[in-house]
């Protein structure tokens, strides 16, 4: 079917349409609401999606997303050094720090393997997980990654790398949903999955 809106609209929408959660007709809404704007209003969204990537980096310690070389959370001299919680995305640091029940580190993996995507251990920072592991005292590593079947293979993965002994390996516990994401559990949810965390090794 053919669009009657002009090419403008059609093409900010066509841009929405591939945010994830945006359908076409969800697209094309928010399209002509923001044509409605003043036009101060839209230029403010215009100037935020510019500055996006020139004022975000990432943490060259756990790869969060972060405003400095170094993240708020590695530069916060009151958060435990020895315990480290390896979760896939920033979302996931949000959520735990949103629950405020964890007051260790984190180490952002960018993702987690899947042989369907083609994302291998190269595309992770997972080499770079091992480094830190040689170079601070860490005495516990958590296990923070959702309970998907990639989840449990990354997870896998780390233990089989590991073979420190002095390092303890727990994973969060099971009162995450099945498939469940850690991004999306409550505050309740995430402090119980912290306190019920099970050594693997
Ligand atoms: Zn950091």
């Amino acid at each position: 079917m053919r669009s009657v809106l002009p090419r403008a609209v059609r093409d900010l929408s066509g841009e929405l349409a591939r945010w994830p959660g945006i359908g076409p007709k969800t697209a094309k809404r928010l399209a002509i609401h923001l044509l409605r704007q003043p036009r101060r209003a839209v230029a403010r969204v215009a100037d935020t999606l510019k500055s996006l990537h020139a004022n975000v980096t990432l943490c060259t310690q756990c790869y969060n997303l972060a405003e400095q070389e170094i993240c708020t959370i590695c530069s916060d001299e009151l958060r435990r050094r020895e315990v480290l919680c390896v979760v896939e995305s920033p979302l996931d640091v949000e959520a735990i720090e949103q629950a405020g029940s964890y007051d260790g580190r984190y180490h952002v993996l960018g993702g987690v393997l899947s042989p369907l995507e083609g994302i291998d251990a190269e595309q992770l920072t997972l080499q770079e997980l091992f480094a830190r592991l040689k170079r601070e005292p860490i005495s516990e590593l958590i296990l923070g990654l959702n309970p998907t079947v990639e989840g449990e293979a990354t997870a896998r993965y780390i233990v089989q790398a590991l073979p420190d002994e002095s390092i303890a390996i727990t994973r969060l516990g099971r009162g995450l949903p099945t498939g469940g994401d850690i991004e999306f559990a409550d505050a309740t949810t995430l402090a119980a999955a912290f306190s019920g965390r099970t050594t693997l090794k």
